[in-house]
């Protein structure tokens, strides 16, 4: 059977397209059950109804045309009971549907497995006969593990757009296009797609319309001389030193770069109306598709040698090609990873949206977009990217959706939530100089989150009382090399300036984990668990010492500086970093530099951090907890992973206790204790913390209106009783729902459609 099932999955992986995909399926498990049937039925969720995709026994006619109701027949019940259904005579069941143009009359026995991906019921895969039996369970576990890989073909097929065409082909009706990720910056964008991508990621390339046809011709044949002559020159310097094994491969690239046939296709591609870099990723797909399929292990490996082939020809294409990403001036920017540089690249006012198929809302790219205020979607993986591109675009960062195409009236309806939402906005920045103070008189600080240069004006906008988290690793990864010391004292007089007499929390490097530097590679099979944070910079004190004394020196005449350290796990590394920090501090005023001992803080971001927070208070000034990486490492849920992003939750009750347990210890040792993860910017969270009693919360700029908002509204008599009452609940929903309840009642529930 797994041989059957190995061949089976190559087979299907070789296919052309989605149907042949189908069809083989369809033909091989019939074969391998000898039943004489086997059927594949795809729901189309916006009809309710589950539509005939392929068949082996059926009426072939009826594909894409036979429809039966979601509630309906056994096809319904096992997409409703999402299990197996096996009976000997289907006819004698009570949910037995009679579907006369199925040709279905003569077959009794009946077995059917859902289709589920993502806990998402996809289709039904059934196998029926005439006799009546009841399949065996080596049979029934055999259906149960192609439904598993066809879940996985059907996702992709619904990722890349042929899901909805297949579904509208077979149902005249046109509708908008929906897609689901997870919030990432809130607000709503409205704009172009213009789709980005790296010239090491050829899957990523859009198809677009070519705008000259010769020269998209020209470029290709380029772009391939090019390469032509780089395998040369590479095999003539290594031809001598190589065994003759070695050779050959390169006289396989020559002649697949030689061969009319590669050049012909992407030509007659672009012929047929994509540009040059989207027509070569069609071809390099299709022979890596159909190498990959293949049983000689000789033959797939070759399916590498094209990638990087193909690779290649797209990096002189990028190279040669005049016309980089084209703006629009409501530009929705899409991307497989959007990158912290490709945020930068669009031109001032012109980024509308950000659409991210890797990653969620704690990924640094959201946490940048969130600062810029742009309205941001992360993990929207089932969108089909190179189809965006010059697409209208609806970017919902309330509720992570993306919408594609909108109908007339889905987009007045978006344009009256902008109107409300400025309306909000306007009303927050009329107490925007007020303190966030409760109406029973506790006072709490609100700071800001930042990195980017751009923002400080944004925070001064919004009355930020400081700044509770300087992001040093933000100018670190626009650079091609480490910055110098000079370089970094200048980033940092022009904040530490901007915000005097204000504090100002600088954090030491924190990358690594989501954070590799492009010209510091780490690679690692576990990098949240890995080389991070200050684990980097301890091993590196040349790094270490450069940024602190950068930091000292530009907190000259200022004195509003603090240093954090992030990623603590352990005493030993306070100490270390406390020793290296006194060195620091004594070369710059042994150089003559007028300054004082900056406070120092720890960043609490591990549970082992929550638990020995009290020893780690007596060694420093402050403490602040980082809570996105703290809820992922408590909840053990990766904070980029999408698949997870439903787990991660930073309202669970175990991180709610484990930031009781690091104020009590910090304020047992008489410590300021702040936090500057995500959570501090939500409104539901603000009235939790205060009543669990932080001294101030540190967020991105565009959250503080709403905390300010919040805080002035309630008492922190109130606030206690609500902590109190989520304190015995189980689970992180509960817990959401009883404080949106809460600020409901309060009249403030605008605010929570803007705090997601
Ligand atoms: C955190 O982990 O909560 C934090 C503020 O740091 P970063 O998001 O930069 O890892
Ligand atoms: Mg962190």
């Amino acid at each position: 059977m797994l041989n059957i099932l190995r061949h089976i999955i190559q087979e299907v992986a070789g296919a052309q397209d989605f149907s042949e995909a189908l069809d083989i399926m369809v033909k091989r498990i019939a074969n391998a059950l000898a039943t004489q049937a086997c059927s594949i039925f795809l729901l189309d969720r916006y009809h309710g109804e589950y539509v005939l995709a392929a068949t082996q026994g059926l009426n072939p006619q009826g594909v894409g045309k036979i429809r039966i109701p979601m509630t309906k027949g056994l096809i319904g019940l096992v997409g409703e009971r999402e299990e197996p259904i096996n009976i000997d005579d289907a006819t004698k069941h009570s949910h037995f549907l009679r579907v006369a143009e199925a040709g279905e009359d003569a077959y009794r026995a009946f077995l059917g497995t859902p289709v589920i991906y993502h806990r998402r019921v996809l289709g039904v895969l059934i196998v029926q006969q005439e006799e009546p039996r009841r399949y065996d369970e080596s049979e029934e576990a055999f259906l149960v593990t192609l439904a598993t890989q066809l879940a996985a073909i059907i996702a992709h097929a619904e990722a890349v757009g042929v899901l909805s065409k297949l579904m509208e082909n077979s149902k005249d009706k046109r509708h908008d296009l929906v897609y689901s990720g997870v919030p990432g910056s809130p607000g709503i964008g409205m704009g172009v797609g213009v789709v980005v991508y790296t010239s090491y990621d050829l899957d990523s390339v859009p198809d677009r319309e070519p705008e000259d046809i010769e020269a998209e011709i020209a470029l290709l044949d380029n772009a391939f001389a090019a390469v032509r002559e780089d395998i040369r020159l590479l095999s003539e310097r290594l031809y001598p030193s190589l065994p003759p094994e070695e050779r050959a491969l390169f006289d396989v690239y020559q002649r697949i770069l030689d061969s009319a046939d590669l050049g012909k296709e992407v030509a007659d591609n672009i012929q047929a109306g994509n540009w040059a870099p989207g027509a070569l990723r069609e071809s390099i797909q299709t022979h890596v598709r159909r190498l990959e399929s293949l049983d000689n292990e000789y033959m797939r490996e070759r399916a590498i040698d094209i990638k990087d082939l193909g690779l290649r020809v797209l990096a002189y294409m990028q190279k040669n090609s005049r016309t980089m990403p084209q703006y629009a001036e409501k530009t929705i920017l899409i991307g497989e990873t959007v990158s912290p540089t490709d945020l930068a690249e669009v031109p001032e006012g012109c980024l509308a949206g950000v659409i991210s198929s890797k990653g969620s809302s704690n990924s640094h790219v959201a946490i940048l977009a969130r600062a810029m205020k742009v309205p941001t979607v992360m993990g929207v993986s089932e969108a089909p990217l190179h189809e965006l591109q010059d697409k209208e675009i609806i970017v919902d960062g309330f509720y992570g959706q993306v919408h594609v195409s909108p109908s007339q009236s889905l987009r007045m309806e978006f344009e009256r939530l902008i109107q409300e939402e400025q309306k909000l906005d306007a009303e927050l920045d009329e107490i925007r100089d007020l303190p966030a103070v409760t109406k029973d008189g506790q006072r709490i600080g609100l700071l800001v989150n930042t990195g980017l240069g751009a923002d400080i004006s944004i925070s001064l906008a919004v009355g930020a009382e400081g700044v509770g988290l300087y992001r040093t690793e933000i100018p670190f990864l626009m650079r091609d090399r480490f910055p110098s010391g000079e370089e970094q004292r200048i980033i940092y007089r022009q904040l530490l300036a901007s915000f005097a007499p204000r504090p100002v929390i600088i954090r030491t490097l924190d990358v690594g984990g989501d954070k590799p530097l492009p010209y510091f590679p780490i690679k690692e099979d576990n990098p949240f668990l890995g080389w991070r944070g200050i684990r980097i910079t301890l091993d590196h004190p040349e790094i270490f010492l450069s940024q602190a004394r950068a930091m000292m020196r530009a907190s000259e005449g200022l004195n509003n500086m603090r240093i954090m350290l992030p990623m603590i796990t352990d005493v030993s590394e306070v100490d270390e970093a406390l020793r290296l920090l006194k060195k620091a501090f004594m070369e710059v005023r042994d150089e003559g530099c007028n300054i004082e001992m900056p406070q120092i803080g720890v960043m609490i971001e591990v549970p082992s951090a929550v638990y020995q927070a009290r020893v780690l208070a007596k060694r420093v000034d402050f403490l602040s907890v980082g809570s996105n990486d703290l809820t992922q490492y408590i909840l053990a849920v990766d904070r980029n992973n999408p698949r997870v992003a439903n787990l991660y939750d930073t309202l669970h009750p175990a991180v709610l206790r484990a930031l009781i347990q690091i104020v009590e210890s910090g304020h047992q040792e008489g410590k300021h204790i702040s936090i500057c993860g995500e959570l501090a910017g939500d409104p539901v969270a603000v009235i939790l913390l205060l009543a669990i009693g932080f001294d101030s919360l540190s967020m991105n700029a565009s959250s503080i209106g709403r905390a300010r908002w919040v805080i002035r509204h309630i008492t922190k008599k109130e606030s206690a009783k609500l902590l109190h009452e989520v304190l015995s609940m189980e689970n992180a929903v509960m817990i959401r729902c009883h404080m949106e309840l809460a600020l409901e009642r309060a009249g403030l529930s605008g605010l929570i459609r803007m705090g997601r």
